[in-house]
């Protein structure tokens, strides 16, 4: 029989992490949701206007509608992520 496992007394620090993490969980969570009514009131690329959206790009951060998104295809987001970083490096 292996030993009870011993509980360790969660240092103040890992909590904050533990917080942190729920509240992105809780945030991806929204974001999938929007995601999806986006897709559904903007089925097609607002870029290229040619190609299905799959996806949705962040006007503002954080994104509280989908006011604060914008349908992309796999494609246009591609590019505008590079050109979103572009002037960074
Ligand atoms: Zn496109």
């Amino acid at each position: 029989m292996p030993d009870k496992m011993k509980k360790a007394k969660a240092p103040r620090r890992k909590q904050d992490e533990l917080t942190q993490r729920a509240e992105s969980e809780n945030y991806n969570y929204r974001h999938q949701q929007l995601r999806k009514q986006l897709l559904q009131n903007f089925p097609i690329c607002t870029a290229c206007n040619k190609a299905w959206s799959t996806d949705a790009d962040h006007l503002r951060y954080p994104a509280t509608s989908i006011e604060d998104y914008e349908a992309l295809c796999n494609k246009c987001h591609m590019r505008r992520e590079h050109e979103k970083h572009r002037g960074q490096c």
